[in-house]
């Protein structure tokens, strides 16, 4: 068998939910599981977050999953419905929809039963949500129709996780939102950590609850948190380069000094990124080295020129427990998240 695994370890994404919930005050914690428990899994996300208060999911098909492994807890619709015809779903899986948009309020009508909606303004971020300029407006036409239960006033932050922070849109929401005593839902998981204002009833966190911090000065470590995925594989080739040879495609890499390489079962096929360069950190028996040249579709190469004792078989970490995944990210010009969903379906999980 390839020896490449992601493990997966349900105590850390338990513990890091653990952490969210000391900081969470009177806020509940709805735990975001789109793209795949952001490429964690789904169905084993959701078992080892029994201890949240809600989840948010992207489509209707998620949250019928969720609803048919039991979950009884509120789920929040995040983009809400996409046609009409799903509005009778949302009624009879209890769903919270977001609504952010005229035609979505439109369509509430279609549902038979009264439903808790999030409604989305848009404070600056210019994705979804209804202009703050028609506040008033909208809040009177959603609180003339009949089958309204809760109505809880929804935004998202561009720049929670960077210098600019949120205040340039939280002031902005907030003035218009505490005027109506509705609830509120703004927080990510940045926002939730930097901003403690921004908590509202509803946080709505991802990347803190699988271990990776959304800030590049704070490390998940200084957070409390725990790494959930740590993919991981083993040299399964070796090489001795001469100064002037070069190792993979395009020959990227060319050798100063005499040279030993190690090749990794992990390649872009795998989730890992292809834009890494070389010099994006990996550790191989418990130390940290640097990759080589291009990363092919099932291998990548790394250097253990001064890792003597790395040899065939030699267990390589490509992130997670040992090596934080934002700085794999960082390297390749991207960040956590996308390395996380990239996951491929072809790497064998191993639950921990
Ligand atoms: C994905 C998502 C979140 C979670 O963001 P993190 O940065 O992962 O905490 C929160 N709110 C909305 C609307 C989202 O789409």
């Amino acid at each position: 068998m390839r020896p490449l695994v992601a493990r997966i370890s349900l105590d850390a994404l338990a513990h890091n939910l653990r952490v969210a919930r000391r900081h969470a005050g009177q806020s509940k914690i709805l735990s975001v599981i789109k793209a795949n428990a952001y490429g964690h899994g789904l169905t084993r996300a959701v078992r080892a977050l029994g201890q949240t208060d809600g989840f948010a999911v992207l489509t209707v098909e998620e949250a019928a999953n969720l609803r048919q492994m039991g979950v009884e807890k509120p789920i929040l619709l995040l983009e809400g419905p996409f046609q009409a015809g799903e509005m009778a779903t949302i009624a009879d899986l209890d769903l919270m929809p977001v609504l952010h948009n005229p035609q979505q309020l439109n369509w509430l009508p279609l549902s038979h039963k009264p439903l808790s909606v999030f409604l989305k303004f848009n404070s600056g971020m210019n994705r979804l949500g209804f202009s703050l300029a028609d506040f008033d407006g909208i809040i009177e036409q959603i609180k003339s129709y009949a089958n309204i239960d809760q109505i809880t006033l929804m935004t998202h932050f561009a720049t929670a996780d960077e210098e600019l922070g949120i205040d340039w849109q939280w002031e902005r929401f907030l003035g218009k939102a505490k005027l109506t005593g509705l609830p509120v839902s703004a927080a990510n998981s940045a926002a939730f950590l930097h901003y403690p204002e921004t908590r509202g009833e509803w946080s709505r966190l991802g990347i803190m609850l699988y271990g990776a911090s959304p800030f590049a000065d704070m490390t998940a470590a200084e957070l409390e948190l725990r790494p959930v995925m740590t993919l991981q594989s083993e040299i399964i080739a070796m090489q001795h380069l001469k100064a002037g040879e070069g190792a993979g495609y395009g020959v990227t890499f060319m050798a100063c000094e005499v040279t030993r390489v190690g090749i990794v079962a992990c390649g872009y096929a795998d989730g890992y990124p292809r834009h890494a360069p070389t010099g994006t950190p990996v550790m191989v028996n418990g130390k940290r080295t640097r990759t080589l040249g291009r990363v092919s579709m099932d291998m990548l190469a790394v250097d253990i020129t001064n890792l003597p004792d790395a040899n065939m078989g030699s267990p390589v970490t490509l992130w997670g427990e040992g090596l934080p995944i934002e700085e794999v990210a960082r390297h390749a010009g991207t960040i956590s998240y996308e390395l996380m969903c990239a996951l491929a379906p072809r790497v064998a999980v191993v639950e921990e």
